[in-house]
């Protein structure tokens, strides 16, 4: 009998600074507790998961992630442009006589070297970041991390996708980049259940619109974790009533929580706050397990 994929859970957020590491890591660690778990951290331009998990052990050592840059070869450029012309991110610039190659401006799709009639252009490789695996207890943690300066997050948050996928555990949760844009929906895709956290302020809300919106239209099931409940004045519940999409979880507006949460402490001791993040995590596992029945 084939193996049961692992459940894929991703912690995502219309804007950035709303508890969605926190929510994620917490989430994590409440899964350990009864499944092999992988917390990948695919928030590749500023990832933080770690910094919950310091006693974490580092298993092998960092990989780097690549994509296949052009390297030109002056001496056999007729300067015909055709590489220019062939790509779509302005990264070949051909002027008169001069070919310029932006290698940090490359997506590595490999169309100007395919495109040379010449064979002035070859493929050589370029790090754009590196993936990381530690483990605390049950729990492992990937995390991409993007190369200072690099601007390819996309291509580190699909190398710790194919890296996850390796993995022999029950649970992914991936902490997503914030945001509607390509990489938070890179990190989205093949989630099969998308919690977005929110705060309940009308700037959160907005972003929360349009994080809805983005998950509606990749077609995975989501749910709302509100974070610091009673703190801000927006009508949250109102709000996703109105979308239609469920509150499945609340954390209450807590000062000395959040203090300590903002030094990176766990919060694995505060039994409240550890029984919603069980619960939140029965509700995607669960709905994960009735979407399966029905498709049976
Ligand atoms: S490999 Fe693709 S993205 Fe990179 S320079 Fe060539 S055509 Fe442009
Ligand atoms: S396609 Fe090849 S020969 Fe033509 S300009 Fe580009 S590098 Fe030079």
């Amino acid at each position: 009998m084939k193996p049961r994929p692992a459940a894929v859970i991703a912690v995502a957020s219309g804007k950035g600074g709303t508890g969605k590491t926190t929510v994620a890591a917490h989430l994590a660690l409440a899964s350990s507790a009864l499944h092999a778990t992988l917390l990948v951290d695919l928030d590749v331009e500023a990832p933080d998961s770690m910094g919950y998990f310091p006693g974490a052990v580092p298993v092998g050592t960092a990989v780097p992630v690549t994509v296949a840059v052009p390297r030109l070869d002056e001496s056999s450029c007729t300067a015909c442009g055709h590489c220019a012309s062939v790509c779509r991110f302005g990264a070949v610039v051909a002027i008169g006589s001069v070919v310029t190659v932006d290698a940090k401006a490359c997506k590595g799709c490999g169309r100007c070297v395919s495109a040379c009639p010449s064979g002035a252009l070859s493929e050589t490789e370029m790090e754009t970041g590196k993936t990381s695996l530690h483990r605390r207890g049950r729990l492992e943690i990937l995390e991409g991390r993007m190369a200072i300066g690099d601007i390819r997050s996309v291509s580190v948050i699909e190398a710790a996708k194919r890296e996850e996928g390796r993995l022999p555990v029950v649970v992914r949760i991936r902490d997503c980049p914030p945001g509607v844009s390509c990489p938070a929906t890179h990190a989205i895709d093949g989630a099969d259940f998308v919690i977005l956290v929110a705060e309940p302020t009308a700037f959160s809300l907005h972003d929360l619109d349009a994080a809805v919106r983005l998950v509606r239209g990749r077609g995975v099931p989501s749910g709302v974790v509100v974070n610091k409940a009673g703190f801000g004045d927006a009508d949250i519940e109102g709000f996703c009533s109105d979308r239609g999409i469920p509150v499945i979880g609340r954390v209450e507006f807590n000062a000395s929580r959040a203090a300590s949460g903002a030094a990176g402490a766990l919060w694995e001791d505060d039994p409240a706050f550890m029984a919603e993040m069980g619960r939140v995590l029965s509700v995607t596992l669960d709905g994960r397990a009735e979407r399966e029945g029905e498709t049976r």
